[in-house]
């Protein structure tokens, strides 16, 4: 059966001989880097759950290419139902974890580079596609875990990829043999590389037509020669070699433990190529993986918040405020904000299309506003819930002043709040809380998938204000009044 357990994904990772570099230095081996280990728990949660016959539902597919059973983090969406799955998967797993689980953006990017790989066939007369279905089967097969890479660094934002003074800021094939390419340049904010079996480099940006160095789009796996990942530092992270409730979220980390990934002159055979040079359809591919990925966010950040507003609602009952009217109302808005972008990405689910190759995309309307929303709420969210648990949050002692026997008896007692409560209680759910709206989570959410400007482009191309125009003269100076009623004040037909 094509579904790893936990421990599979764990002991594969152990396998793969990963350059990692994390505070500056280099790792032995990921799995055992207590940076890393919160975001590996995660994802090894996304394996476990497809094990549980009450997740099966939403956690596994049937694989459209071979019939099998397999982790619906490696399907091809085959309908609105599974796309309507996908977002309730990332409300489970975000109320699980209660971070960021991963593996999303490898399924983006595999669903975008099987979409796009089909129409440069059709366009083009080349044959990824059926090179992509046959990486796709054994990804699925071997339940993988891929990262996409999209985001290059861009240096001078005024400039195109091809008018760098530095070439290697977007990333780029540099040499073409006959059995491949090799590929120079970086990608930054990778979710989960560090702990991926491949990873899945696609264009971050649409491309004109010299830049075809640019257009390539390939799979190299996390060890392959010439790949380094160097890990970002968090708001909080020296908080997690601790190993306490300091970290905020000590079993799953913050956000996705993000990594910037070089590639330094990466051999890319063949097999491995989906795209290389057909610049025309680069656009099509980052706005096919940017609309799904968008969607997303109504699933995971309504898990997360989920977990957030408990944390949130248990932490008034510690301090007694939980019946006061206003705290109750708080909550209600916490609520309200939760539920309505989780509906506008199940909207957008069920509202989704098929595409030329079959499978399904969201509509883009829906899945941009979901997006948007995001940028906004997580933020607002986090400020309520900062309201109702209190100016603690920021200056409370750390963990192990509640240890220490010379002072643990003071800050337990100058911190108990409701006697029934054991004041760690307290202690764990506020630290739960900063993690879960500092900087980092919040600069997650604004800027993941693509900042708010560029949801609101797709926004206002996709409104049709045109027509919005004409419906809006059509209401006012229209001649379509409702048959046998005159117009109000038109003289009454004799
Ligand atoms: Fe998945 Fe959400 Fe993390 Fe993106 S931010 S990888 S959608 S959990």
């Amino acid at each position: 059966m094509a579904l790893k357990s936990a421990e599979q994904y764990v002991d594969s990772l152990r396998k793969l001989q990963i350059r990692a570099y994390v505070g500056g230095e280099r790792v032995e081996h990921v799995v055992d880097h207590p940076a890393i280990a919160p975001h590996i728990n995660t994802v090894a949660k996304t394996y476990e759950l497809a094990h549980k016959p009450e997740h099966r539902d939403v956690m596994t597919a049937k694989s459209h290419l071979t019939g099998e059973l397999i982790h619906r983090y490696t399907h091809i969406f085959q309908s609105t139902d599974d796309l309507i799955k996908k977002i309730q998967m990332l409300r489970l797993l975000g109320q699980v974890t209660g971070t960021c689980f991963q593996r999303c953006v490898g399924l983006d990017a595999l669903n975008a580079t099987y979409a796009v790989t089909y129409e440069v066939d059709q366009a083009e007369g080349t044959d990824y596609h059926t090179r992509f279905k046959k990486y796709l089967t054994r990804v699925q097969a071997e339940d993988l875990m891929l990262a996409g890479a999209m985001t290059d660094p861009k240096g001078d934002r005024s400039k195109r990829p091809s008018e760098q003074s530095d070439p290697d800021q977007f990333v780029h094939v540099v040499e073409r043999r006959p059995d491949g390419v090799v590929i120079r340049g970086a990608k930054l904010h990778n979710t989960g590389g560090i702990n991926s079996h491949e990873i899945l480099v696609l264009p971050g940006t649409g491309l004109g037509p010299d830049e075809k160095d640019y257009a390539i789009a390939c799979a190299v796996p996390a060890d392959a020669k010439g790949v380094v990942f160097i890990f970002g530092r968090q708001s909080n992270d020296s908080r997690k070699l601790e190993q306490g409730c300091d970290a905020g979220n000590p079993r799953f980390g913050v956000v996705g433990g993000e990594a910037m990934v070089i590639f330094e002159d990466v051999f890319v055979p063949n097999e491995r190529i989906f795209l290389n040079g057909e610049t025309k359809h680069v656009g099509q591919l980052v706005t096919y993986f940017a609309t799904w990925h968008r969607a997303n966010y109504g699933g995971c950040k309504g898990g997360n918040a989920d977990v957030l507003i408990g944390a949130t609602a248990k932490m008034t009952k510690v301090l007694g405020t939980d019946k006061n009217a206003v705290v109750k109302d708080k909550l209600i808005e916490m609520i309200h904000m939760n539920e309505t972008t989780y509906a506008s990405a199940i909207g957008a689910s069920a509202m989704g299309y098929a595409l030329p190759c079959g499978s399904f995309m969201v509509d883009p309307m829906a899945a941009n506003t979901v997006k948007q929303n995001i940028t906004r709420n997580v933020y607002q969210i986090g400020r309520l819930s900062h309201d109702l648990a209190g100016g603690f949050l920021a200056t409370m002692p750390d963990a192990k002043a509640f240890e220490n026997p010379e002072i643990s008896h003071l800050v337990k007692k100058y911190h108990q709040a409701k006697p029934e409560y054991d004041v760690m209680e307290r202690v764990k759910l506020g630290r739960y809380i900063e993690g879960m709206t500092s900087v980092t989570t919040l600069v997650e959410a604004m800027h993941g998938a693509g900042s708010p400007q560029a949801q609101r482009i797709v926004m206002l191309m996709g409104a049709k204000i045109d027509e919005k125009i004409k419906m809006a003269d059509a209401v006012l100076n229209g001649t379509d009044d409702v048959e046998g009623l005159p117009l109000p004040g038109a003289p009454k037909k004799a």
